[in-house]
């Protein structure tokens, strides 16, 4: 009996250091890896507007200045006034 508890104590010693050793070697790994880059920020959406012509959501770029709010640049788009 005394002999089993024997090595079920040596399995958990040998699990105990196996997995110090893991950790070790991942800290190093991060260490040696540098700070840590944050993710990229996701760069806000550009604000669309509505084509007074045609109705379609273009970027706010893309976008034509009409007198009445903005056209889009679609040469098919309607161009009255
Ligand atoms: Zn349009």
């Amino acid at each position: 009996m005394g002999k089993i508890l024997f090595w079920i104590a040596v399995a958990f010693v040998v699990l105990l250091v196996l997995r110090l050793v893991n950790f070790a070697a991942a800290k190093a790994r991060k260490a040696a890896k540098g700070p840590q880059e944050p993710p990229k920020a996701i760069p806000p959406a550009e604000p669309t507007v509505r084509c007074v012509q045609c109705g379609t959501f273009v970027p706010k770029s893309e976008a034509l200045p009409a007198p009445t709010g903005y056209r889009c640049a679609d040469p098919a788009c309607p161009r009255r006034g």
